[in-house]
């Protein structure tokens, strides 16, 4: 170990690959243990089972470059999960873990080699309690899917992804932060949404423990580095029959007024999203929904039904027009585009569809919004395009922004945060690695006793929790 150069440890101390020899080993005692989990080795398949949507950050791109596990495997049972994790901290191997593969900031690229687990095979509904709506689901179903499940029983997820047709609940719960329902239930974050969690640990005879919701805290949004989570015990909304609105508005002021004022109204919403003219003319709407023409900005919301009356004269008194109406698409959209896929990050997917030299920041914007977007403007022109979601953040009706920002360099990006800074935007940065950096900066300390309590060797996705690194200076043997 003391021989290996500094530039190729990764900021966890691990060597940048294991020794194969190690690999080996590891795979020789699965394939006698568990037979039916089959090693994925291809580099195709390893390159893939690598990678996730860290591609919008063009400082993230040349980070992770190249960054690949060297053997993956698909647990479809807990059983075999216990058996991966205890044969990585045998042979100190790197795990890192793996839903859809989704996450926006590299969350599971693995730095160091080893193994990636791919955990979509845990896919099954454990049980919904008919009276609290509680449901305990595996950490692989996706969120959709999930949906679906629960409509029979009168209930729904509160929050999801604007992926939630192809992500899954242990991904988001470790990787994501909000979205769909932010605007009636917050962030994930807050206390009531995660009420328990079923985890192994990463010990040569690992552990499989139920935690209740404030001992599962620390692994909500902590990038799977500290713990393998196999099930998730969450509180769930009843389920409403949304409908999706699109609105017109000639002008950005009405609309951000409106965008303002609704999630203060007895409106019952579950999602509304601002999109300045020249980002909505760029997007792909559901069948059916016009274009939008020039200097036309759009409010996008999931309204209930209930709304309908009250809606179209409050919007209209404000300069709004609804151009589009329809339900979700039935069984989370088939082949239909959902308007949530124009939403959060899939806004800036759509938008980098044709302009892939822009990139995106996401910020809680300070109220009142209008100085800070003016100024914005002022100094950034249309290099900088709005992009607003409504959230509840410490119970207040908050707007969050998505700005699109076209690259001209890691300078200029930081010009920009610093100048959202200092007019009273809190940044959440996306072209970073680490948790704390991702979020407020600072190190939680009951994440890392966590990863010291269920990852005692630092094997789980070394280098992306930075309040680690000081206790894992003991790298494993090479
Ligand atoms: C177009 C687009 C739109 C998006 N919109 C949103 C949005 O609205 N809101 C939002 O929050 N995010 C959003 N994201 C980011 C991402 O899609 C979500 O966070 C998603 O929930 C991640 O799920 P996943 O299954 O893909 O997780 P992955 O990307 O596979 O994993 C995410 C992290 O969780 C860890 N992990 C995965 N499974 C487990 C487990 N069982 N136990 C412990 N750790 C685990 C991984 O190691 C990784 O660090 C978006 C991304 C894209 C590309």
């Amino acid at each position: 170990m003391d021989d290996i150069p500094a530039s190729t440890l990764t900021p966890a101390g691990f060597p940048v690959l294991v020794d194969p020899r190690r690999i080996q080993a590891l795979l020789a005692e699965l394939e006698a243990s568990e037979p039916e989990l089959t090693p994925i080795l291809s580099p195709a398949e390893l390159s893939r089972l690598s990678a996730d949507f860290h591609s919008y950050s063009p400082v993230l791109g040349p980070l992770l470059k190249g960054k690949r596990a060297q053997v993956a495997v698909k647990a479809c049972r807990v059983d075999q999960v216990l058996a991966v994790a205890g044969a990585c901290a045998r042979h100190r191997v790197p795990l890192t873990l793996r839903g859809a593969g989704t996450g926006n900031y590299g969350q599971c690229v693995p730095l160091a080699g080893g193994l990636v687990l791919d955990l979509t095979g845990l896919d099954r509904l454990r049980e919904v309690d008919p009276a609290s709506g509680v449901v305990e689901a595996e950490a692989g179903c996706l969120m959709a899917d999930l949906d679906r499940l629960l409509e029979p029983h009168g209930r729904a997820l509160r929050l999801a992804p604007s992926t939630c047709r192809t992500a899954t609940l242990g991904g988001f719960v470790a990787g994501g932060s909000g979205g769909l329902g932010s605007l009636r239930w917050g962030f994930l974050r807050d206390p009531g949404h995660l009420l328990g969690l079923e985890v192994v640990t990463v010990e040569p005879v690992p552990r499989l423990l139920r935690l209740e919701a404030a001992a599962s805290a620390p692994l909500n949004h902590a990038y799977g580095t500290n713990g393998i989570i196999t099930a998730l015990r969450l509180a769930t909304t009843e389920a409403v029959a949304w409908q999706q609105l699109v609105v017109s508005f000639a002008g950005w002021e009405a609309a951000l007024e409106a965008a303002r004022d609704l999630p203060t109204t007895a409106l019952l919403l579950h999602a509304l999203c601002l999109l300045e003219a020249p980002v909505a003319a760029a997007m792909p709407w559901p069948a059916g929904c016009p274009a939008a023409g020039p200097g036309e900005h759009r409010l996008l919301l999931h309204a209930a039904p209930d709304t309908l009356e009250v809606l179209p004269p409050w919007l209209a008194e404000r300069g709004g027009r609804i151009c589009w109406r329809g339900p979700q698409p039935e069984g989370g959209g088939g082949r239909a585009l959902p308007l949530w896929e124009l939403t959060w990050n899939h806004t800036t997917l759509h938008w980098r569809a044709q302009r892939q030299d822009w990139t995106y920041l996401q910020l809680l914007l300070p109220r009142p919004e209008a100085p800070l977007l003016e100024a914005v403007r002022r100094r950034w022109g249309e290099d900088v395009l709005w992009h607003l979601e409504g959230v509840r953040h410490q119970g207040a009706p908050r707007l969050a922004a998505l700005p699109l920002v076209r690259w001209q360099g890691e300078q200029a990006l930081a010009d920009l945060t610093d100048q959202c800074r200092e007019l009273g935007a809190v940044l959440f940065n996306p072209h970073v690695i680490t948790v704390e950096d991702g979020g407020l900066g600072v190190v939680d300390a009951d994440q890392v006793a966590a990863k010291a309590a269920y990852d005692p060797a630092g094997l789980m996705n070394p280098g992306k929790l930075r309040g680690w690194p000081g206790r894992s200076r003991q790298p494993p043997e090479c």
